[in-house]
């Protein structure tokens, strides 16, 4: 019996917010003594690792209405926080504008974690393998602040989060990607010169292991060629392991414009080396990192040029 009412006691008390404000006031109630929860599959391995003890406090967010639908709003489509991977991986709108996020999202532990794991999740827990995917199609975040809703970037959110001591209460409502129109998405399109363009993108994780890992990097290359070999457009956004996912923005402004040949390939792979700063840990030396991810990038650009380079016609 004494043992029953020492459970009752340590147990975690668990809310059901029926809506946003009402899930932030409990966050503002019982501050570091409560987390939100969404699928809860992050949050558990941190307890039964011990990385981190049980808070007192489980704001369920899984009853708040409307943060679970995928739609198009009016500057791009809007993926509640709450939405699952496994929704996310096969929504057609997901799957026909934003490929890269799917192969993402697909690549992320198994059918069985993808059911209950939720997009926010993977977003809020800052290094999930879905953000550099996010980051190359210019992903904004809606956030819920206890009065109003928030835009913030990806990017600029990232930055803020890499920052020591830093704390954000706020909720993730929504992620907004924007959507481009027809023509520009197209495979192949003309510009007003008249030129024609061809458009290349792909996610790359490199994990211990084939599937069903997790990643040591993680790679998102995307961007246009002209048929005379120029680079058009150009996002790299690299991340991996427990490091924070960054563009490669520097990088990115140098070489748009200029032939897709070695030299520049030469330097894309250098400065990509210098850029990305990985964390390391004992499964794999950040220098590691560097190279596979450097790899990957120019592999992709290499790749891209050797398909369109002459094949304007
Ligand atoms: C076996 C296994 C394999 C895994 N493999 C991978 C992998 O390959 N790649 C990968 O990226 N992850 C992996 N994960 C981690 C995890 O499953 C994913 O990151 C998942 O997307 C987390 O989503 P969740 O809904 O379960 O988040 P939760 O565990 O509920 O929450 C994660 C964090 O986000 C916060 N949070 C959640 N929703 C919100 C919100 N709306 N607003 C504010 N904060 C919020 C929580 O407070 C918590 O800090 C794996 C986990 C397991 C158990």
């Amino acid at each position: 019996m004494s043992m029953n009412v020492q459970e009752t006691l340590t147990s975690p008390l668990v809310w059901h917010p029926q809506t946003a404000a009402e899930a932030w006031q409990y966050k503002q109630t019982y501050g570091i003594h409560s987390v939100f929860v969404a699928g809860g599959t992050l949050l558990r391995t941190h307890w039964e690792s011990g990385a981190a003890p049980m808070p007192q406090h489980f704001i369920d967010l899984s009853a708040i209405r409307g943060l679970n639908e995928i739609r198009v709003g009016e500057e791009g489509l809007l993926i509640g926080g709450q939405s699952k991977l496994q929704e996310c991986r096969t929504n057609p709108l997901l799957q026909r504008h934003f490929p890269m996020a799917v192969d993402a999202i697909r690549s992320i532990a198994a059918p069985s974690i993808r059911n209950l794991a939720t997009i926010g999740g993977n977003i809020a827990s800052i290094v999930g393998d879905s953000v550099p995917a996010l980051l190359v199609y210019d992903a904004s975040l809606i956030w819920y602040n206890g009065q109003t809703e928030q835009e913030e970037k990806l990017s600029d959110w990232l930055l803020a989060a890499g920052q020591s001591g830093y704390r954000n209460d706020r909720l993730l409502l929504s992620l907004k990607l924007p959507l481009k129109s027809e023509t520009s998405r197209g495979d192949r399109d003309e510009n007003s010169t008249n030129s024609k363009m061809k458009r290349f993108g792909a996610f790359h994780k490199v994990g211990r292991r084939e599937a069903f890992t997790p990643s040591v990097v993680t790679a998102a290359v995307s961007g246009s060629i002209t048929d005379t070999g120029l680079l058009n457009k150009i996002q790299i956004a690299v991340g991996g392991g427990q490091t924070i996912p960054r563009r490669l923005i520097e990088v990115e402004k140098e070489i748009v414009g200029t032939a897709v040949d070695g030299e520049m390939l030469r330097h894309l792979f250098d400065r990509a080396l210098e850029l990305y700063e990985p964390r390391e840990d004992v499964f794999a030396s950040a220098s590691y990192r560097k190279q596979t991810a450097a790899n990957l990038i120019v592999t992709e650009l290499w790749k891209a040029s050797g398909r369109f380079i002459g094949q304007g016609g």
